[in-house]
């Protein structure tokens, strides 16, 4: 899924009307063809000064992101981490009423007693995100789920948790259609969740 220098900005899978009327299709367009495209762009343009670093995948870039060179490292950071967030985001979702289940479901309900109790805490905590960021189901070394939050555009990989799934809480994201109202996009991406996507991430780890 993440590959290596020159990165491309690859279609989506789905159509940007699918996943209405949740998420809506100018801002499931603009999201992916404007705001991803200038993270991919401007990333390669950084790589291209670097060649040494067209050999390093982008999650092994992000994960030791404190390595990198002085002079790219911010740029890695925040379009790098761009182009992760949003890729992971954007595979995140489908539009088939999806829940949890299988061995995830199993995790959730053993940590936190009921899938209510799980949605409250991630609603809670995508609505704690000040400002730009992401909320994030991941999976700690002990194989423990936890959700954490980040800002801008750094990642999970530099704090060495594998991700299970993300919700963009940057006001591009939802804006359009859900205006000032976070809450209501967090309740209307619920409805999107690609489950099946994070079930074969858990049981693959
Ligand atoms: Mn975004």
């Amino acid at each position: 899924m993440f590959d290596y220098f020159p990165f491309v900005n690859y279609p989506l899978p789905y159509s940007f009307e699918e996943m209405e009327p949740y998420i809506d299709i100018q801002t499931m367009y603009l999201h992916h063809n404007k705001h991803l495209q200038t993270y991919v762009d401007n990333l390669n343009r950084t790589l291209s000064e670097y060649p040494a670093l067209q050999k390093i995948s982008l999650e092994n870039m992000l994960t030791d992101i404190d390595r990198m060179p002085e002079g790219a490292r911010q740029s890695i950071r925040n379009n790098g981490g761009g182009v992760y967030n949003h890729c992971f985001y954007f595979a995140g979702i489908i539009n088939m009423g999806m829940k949890p289940f299988g061995q995830l479901e199993e995790q959730i309900l053993k940590q936190y007693g009921t899938l209510a109790v799980f949605f409250e805490q991630w609603e809670k905590a995508a609505l704690s995100v000040f400002g730009s960021g992401y909320a994030w189901l991941v999976l700690d070394a002990e194989k423990n789920l936890t959700i954490i939050t980040t800002a801008n555009q750094d990642t999970p990989l530099e704090l060495h948790l594998k991700p299970l799934l993300t919700i963009d809480v940057w006001e591009h994201a939802y804006y359009l259609k859900h205006k000032n109202l976070r809450v209501n996009y967090i309740k209307d991406w619920l409805e999107v969740v690609n489950w099946e996507r994070a079930e074969r991430l858990y049981t693959e780890s």
